[in-house]
C-alpha cells in the first residue's frame, strides 16, 4: 500500500528521540511523501534540514495561529527567504484558532492575510488551520483572493458548507485520525461525499491519535487508519484510496518532485 502524510509536525521535540526510527516505520508501511510543518517561530530550521536529508519529506513554513502575536519583520523576511528553497512547497501552516485564543484574534487575523499576501506574490499554495473561527476564515480568504493559490484544508472539521467553500475556491481537504473518532459522524458524511479528487489524508503527527491509539503520541504511518477509513466510507479498497490520495498530494503541491 502506497499514502501520504500531507501535515506533520515531525520536528517538535516529542520526535528527538525517535525521529529517524519513527520515518523509517512510515516508510516501512508504504508512505510516499512526508509533509512536515514548520513553525516560523520554532523548528523551521530542523524541518529545512530534515527534509534535506531525506528525499520522501518536503516542508511548508508559517507562522501558526498560536504564535501570530509574534508576527513582525524579522518573521516576515525569514519566510520570505525560505520561500524558493526547492523542497518548500506551501505556506502553512496558517490561519485562526480562537479556541485556544494564545494570540490576540486581531493579531491572528493580521498574521493570516499578511502570509496569504505572501503566497499569491510567490504563487505558493497555502496550508490552512482553522478552530472555532470558521466565519472569519472564510472571509478573509475570499478578501485576501486565495483561490488564487487555492492549498488545503488541514485536519478538515467543518460542515458541509465549508467542504463546498473549499471545492469551489480549488482547495483540497485533508483528513486526519479525527475522521477515526466515534462522535465524527457528520466528518464522515462530508469525506463520503465530497469529490474524489480533492481528498487528503494526514496525521498531524506528534497530535491527533487516530482510534485506537487516541490519546498517544501520533505518527505519519497510522496514516493508514485514515485511509482505511477514507477507503470504507468510499467503498474502496485501501490500495486505492492510498493511491488515489497520494495523487491528489502531488496535484496540490506544483512545486514537488515526486520521490
Ligand atoms: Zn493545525
Ligand atoms: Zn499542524
Amino acid at each position: 500500500m502506497v499514502f501520504t502524510d500531507s501535515h506533520a509536525h515531525l520536528c517538535l521535540d516529542s520526535f528527538d528521540a525517535d525521529r529517524e526510527e519513527v520515518l523509517q516505520r512510515a516508510r516501512d508501511a508504504g508512505m510516499r511523501h512526508l509533509l512536515c510543518i514548520a513553525s516560523l517561530a520554532r523548528d523551521l530550521d530542523a524541518t529545512r534540514e530534515f527534509s534535506e536529508k531525506h528525499p520522501d519529506v518536503f516542508f511548508a513554513a508559517g507562522l501558526h495561529p498560536h504564535d501570530a502575536r509574534l508576527w513582525d519583520d524579522t518573521l516576515r523576511q525569514r519566510l520570505e527567504g525560505i520561500l524558493s528553497h526547492p523542497r518548500h512547497l506551501a505556506i502553512g501552516e496558517i490561519g485562526l484558532d480562537y479556541h485556544y485564543n494564545y494570540s490576540p484574534p486581531e493579531q491572528q487575523r493580521a498574521a493570516f492575510r499578511a502570509q496569504i499576501q505572501m503566497a499569491r506574490a510567490h504563487r505558493l499554495p497555502i496550508v490552512i488551520h482553522t478552530r472555532e473561527a470558521h466565519d472569519d476564515t472564510l472571509r478573509i480568504l475570499d478578501e485576501e483572493k486565495a483561490a488564487e493559490v487555492g492549498g488545503v484544508f488541514h485536519c478538515f472539521s467543518g460542515n458541509q458548507a465549508m467542504a463546498d467553500f473549499a471545492l469551489e475556491r480549488n482547495f483540497k481537504i485533508s483528513f486526519s485520525g479525527s475522521l477515526t473518532f466515534k462522535n465524527a459522524e457528520s466528518l464522515r458524511q462530508i469525506a463520503g461525499a465530497v469529490p474524489r479528487d480533492v481528498l487528503l489524508t494526514e496525521t498531524d503527527a506528534p497530535f491527533l491519535s487516530p482510534h485506537p491509539h487516541r490519546g498517544k503520541r501520533n505518527e505519519p504511518a497510522r496514516v493508514v487508519e485514515v485511509v482505511r477509513c477514507l477507503a470504507q466510507l468510499r467503498l474502496v479498497d485501501p490500495e486505492t484510496m492510498g493511491e488515489l490520495t497520494t495523487r491528489n498530494f502531488e496535484a496540490a503541491f506544483p512545486r514537488l518532485i515526486p520521490a
